[in-house]
């Protein structure tokens, strides 16, 4: 089957001469349609980078990248991405936020029938990410876990065939984040958008994700691609199987050896252990 996201051989670099950063080195990897994929790695190790270059912020030297077919070789609204930093209008309400359509706004000429069908789904969604009670508040007047759902919400409302999320929940405590994490699930179970989900958090990866792509640093790379098999329904319980456990522990291990993390902690014991001497 064709996949939603294919890259082929991506590379990427930041600078040049001695200050070049190859932030990706021949990055490999297809994404299937409707899939939740996450990426995990320790820091710097390319995955806003790769996740920027799919969403086609970001330019590239050598590779492909194909989306729907298409050749990425910029945004487009088949693509939407959500940030850490919620990124909301103040002066818009959250309906207000959610019903904001570069298309619409863009466009005066939308006819009334578009202008309705954008309100109802601006409606659904607000009712699916629990909005409802807040739908006339200010992004001001809420929480951080709330600002964050109107933002998904707004990055929805297209019907973006790919959801790009950049660690989302990264600024969010650790209770509001499991409710983001079941409403997230929720939200791609019915929603069936193909997901491409960036964290530092190996919970996180595994609990939401599909798939959990590892990632290696210096250079940016893939180092291995990890299925998940906890099927569709997870409950919060799941993290303390010890199957889940082991998944952790995996992850983390491979993440611990591609980053040098544990060399250096060998490195500084070894200079210790001579300056004792
Ligand atoms: P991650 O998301 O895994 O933390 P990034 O994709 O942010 O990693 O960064 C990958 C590498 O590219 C890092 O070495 C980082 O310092 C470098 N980098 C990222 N963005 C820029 C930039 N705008 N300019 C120069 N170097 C960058």
């Amino acid at each position: 089957m064709t996949p939603k996201i294919a890259v082929r051989g991506l590379t990427k670099h930041y600078g040049s001469g001695a200050r070049r950063t190859l932030a990706l080195q021949h990055v490999d990897l297809d994404i299937a349609a409707g899939e939740f994929v996450t990426l995990v790695g320790a820091s710097g190790c390319g995955k806003s980078t790769l996740l920027r270059t799919i969403c086609g912020l970001e330019e590239y030297v050598a590779g492909r990248i194909v989306c729907n077919g298409s050749d990425v070789d910029g945004p487009g609204p088949d693509r939407a991405m959500v940030f850490q930093s919620y990124s909301l209008y103040p002066w818009l309400t959250v309906t207000g936020n959610i019903r904001f359509c570069r298309r619409l706004a863009h466009h005066a000429a939308a006819t009334s029938s578009e202008v309705e069908i954008a309100s109802g789904r601006a409606d659904a969604l607000i009712g699916l990410m629990g909005l409802s009670h807040v739908a006339h508040a200010y992004p001001a007047e809420l929480s951080g876990g709330m600002q964050q759902r109107v933002a998904i919400a707004r990055a929805l409302m297209a019907r973006p065939d790919v959801l790009l999320m950049d660690e989302p929940f990264g600024a969010l405590d650790a209770q509001t984040r499991e409710v983001m994490h079941d409403l997230i699930r929720h939200v791609h179970h019915l929603e069936r958008t193909t997901i491409v989900f960036v964290t530092h958090d190996v919970e996180e990866a595994i609990y939401l994700g599909e798939r959990v792509v590892v990632m290696a640093p210096r250079p940016g790379r893939i180092d291995s691609i990890v299925d998940v098999p906890f099927g569709e329904k997870r409950h919060q319980d799941l993290k303390s199987s010890p199957e889940f456990s082991h998944l952790k522990r995996q992850i983390l291990n491979r993440i611990r050896e591609t980053s040098g993390v544990k060399t250096d902690l060998e490195q500084l014991d070894k200079l210790t252990r001579t300056a004792q001497d």
